[in-house]
């Protein structure tokens, strides 16, 4: 009986995985995202990502560094593209490691565009954001029913050309609808923020900068708005640091942490 020729072998398909690695903190890790890392074959690892996560890794998983380290400009963004695109298609369970929650200022939908257009299965895995790793630590709300109604997560560096946020609208709408701001990547551009956002909110408004949220290097300060660049330069806070501005903190301050707080940064 003639049997009817094997089918030909299904070529390898790989996938790339964009995993959030949380705000520093291994322990935050999602299952999901240890599951995502054991299984990986190339592991591309951005800055911020603390390197703890990787124990999780096989020990045959090439690990590629593809954020600024020691100084170096960052890997640019098409070549972190390409890569992955071509680990893929040769059949490799890509992971991209992002600090935070992947979807949250990191790029991702230009990935997932990148990997969509080049027909590569692309999954995201959410991971722990700073603002939310931030506020844990300060025991405090983002909303509350009598502060805010909402949250805005905006970011205080825009790509080159991009006249960036509109601090004055935003400080408007701030307060009209009651609403927490958490800006990232904002201390270079600290002073203006503060600047701007004083054209809508008043000046005794509460600000939480938290620098290295969830790590052991933690620090945190509270200040008023009108003190915001004043604090980061006294306290020598630089980046990575989340600043969270809004009438939620007023809460700390009662409760008496803000004197803790303060008293913690010597
Ligand atoms: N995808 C990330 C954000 C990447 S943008 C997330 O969801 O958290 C990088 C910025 O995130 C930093 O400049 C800083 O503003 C913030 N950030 C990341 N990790 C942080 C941390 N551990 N503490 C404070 N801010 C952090």
């Amino acid at each position: 009986m003639n049997r009817p020729p094997h089918p030909p072998l299904p070529a390898a398909t790989g996938t790339v995985t964009l995993v959030g690695a949380g705000p520093g903190d291994p322990e935050l890790l999602t299952l999901k995202a240890v599951k995502a890392i054991a299984q990986a074959d190339v592991i591309l690892v951005d800055d911020l990502v603390n390197e703890a996560v990787l124990a999780h890794a096989s020990p045959v998983a090439r690990i590629v560094y593809v954020g600024k380290r020691g100084g170096c400009a960052s890997t640019p963004q098409a070549f972190i593209e390409k890569l992955m695109v071509s680990e893929a298609q040769q059949g490799a369970q890509v992971v991209r490691l992002k600090g935070g929650d992947p979807l949250v200022f990191g790029r991702s939908g230009e990935e997932i565009e990148a990997l969509q257009k080049a027909g590569i299965t692309v999954q995201v895995v959410n991971g722990i954001t700073a603002a939310l790793g931030a506020l844990a630590s300060l025991n405090t709300a983002l909303t509350h029913r009598d502060h805010a109604h909402g949250v805005l997560m905006v970011t205080g560096h825009a790509k080159p050309g991009d006249p960036g946020t509109d601090w004055r609208a935003l400080a408007h709408t701030a307060r009209q609808a009651k609403l927490t701001l958490v800006v990232y990547m904002g201390v270079a551009a600290a002073q203006r923020i503060q600047d701007e956002l004083l054209h809508g909110l008043p000046a005794d408004t509460p600000v939480a900068i938290v620098q290295h949220a969830t790590l052991p290097s933690q620090r945190q300060a509270l200040c008023t708005l009108d003190c915001l660049h004043q604090t980061l330069t006294e306290q020598r806070m630089a980046s990575p640091c989340v600043l969270v501005i809004g009438d939620v903190l007023r809460g700390l301050a009662s409760l008496g942490q803000a004197h803790e707080l303060q008293s913690a940064l010597g």
